[in-house]
């Protein structure tokens, strides 16, 4: 497999070109477009790497999923889905459009930013040092790796420039799907997506998330199975923004992207997979990343469906 990968990411780096790097997050727009890396964890804890696995990027919305599973191991289903859908939009992540139409008055799905930030508004503590620690923890536990930490500037670069999820935020509150104080939640939200972590991270976490809630390398159960299903299903089908669709038909992996260029795909009692690659495409996906993922799943036959 490893000679594989790395000829994948050679054939995939040229992509890069065709996308850019986030910059309405001005300190993403810093990040090098060229970057691609992949690892790979089987299910004996082989791992394999190639490329930029080593480097560190914030994973911002890959954040969503584990926050998510925090809040559902805390709370349970029912509340948790009383804040927020299961059905995937159509729409950009970043979309304000059907907060108002939906007349379940809650986000569609916990990926969008308005439903993750509706999630995030669940984490108990008593200030956001306690409640960003119990996040941290969570993650730092999931990916086997203490070494999982905040990158401020880029949390303080989110802060200062992040008023459409700010707006969205208020509005949540105004329709009663939130409490509490609104620039706090916010902070938290920013705080989640300047996690920084490795490709290595992300397929390790991927690894446990494909067996059900076990790790095959620590040999024990990390996470009720039944959450390791929501959310495996809920990266399936919106777990690609608005190209979760035609990502199902080509990739078929469930997986989950954020705008720091990170994919965390997970093939059910397979493969743990990272990706990452900041050159984004026009809905927010890593370009040569989703281009890796879709040569992997080829050579392996690692679509679901
Ligand atoms: N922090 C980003 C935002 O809220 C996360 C979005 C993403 O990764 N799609 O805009």
């Amino acid at each position: 497999m490893k000679a594989f990968l790395d000829e994948v990411v050679i054939n995939s780096k040229v992509l890069s070109v065709n996308g850019n790097v986030a910059n309405y997050i001005p300190a993403l727009g810093k990040a090098n477009s060229e970057d691609l890396g992949i690892a790979v964890y089987d299910h004996e804890g082989n791992f394999y790497e190639a490329g930029n696995s080593d480097k560190k990027f914030t994973i911002q919305s890959v954040s969503k999923p584990l926050v998510f599973l925090l809040a559902l191991i805390d709370q349970g289903e029912e509340i948790v889905f009383s804040k927020v859908g299961m059905e995937p939009t159509g729409d950009p992540f970043n979309s304000i459009i059907r907060l108002e139409t939906f007349d379940k008055h809650k986000p569609l799905n916990p990926f969008i930013n308005a439903g993750a930030i509706s999630i995030v508004s669940l984490v108990k503590g008593e200030d956001n040092i306690e409640k960003i620690e119990k996040i941290l923890s969570f993650i730092r536990l999931l990916a086997d790796n203490e070494n999982i930490n905040v990158d401020n500037s880029v949390f303080l670069s989110e802060k200062v420039t992040g008023d459409r999820n700010r707006s969205m935020l208020y509005f949540l509150k105004a329709i009663g799907n939130i409490e509490g104080n609104v620039e706090e939640i916010l902070d938290l939200y920013f705080m989640q997506c300047a996690i920084k972590a490795t490709c290595k991270d992300l397929a390790r976490i991927a690894l446990v998330l494909a067996h059900g809630g076990y790790d095959p390398i620590r040999k024990k159960q990390i996470l009720p199975k039944r959450a390791t299903q929501i959310v495996n299903s809920l990266m399936a089908t919106c777990g690609m923004y608005d190209e979760s669709g035609e990502f199902a038909v080509k990739v078929g992996i469930p997986s989950k992207s954020g705008v720091g260029g990170g994919i965390l795909s997970v093939v059910p009692k397979r493969y743990g997979i990272g990706v990452f690659g900041p050159s984004l495409d026009i809905k927010g996906n890593s370009i040569a990343g989703v281009k890796v993922l879709e040569s992997l799943s080829d050579k392996y036959d690692l679509s679901i469906y």
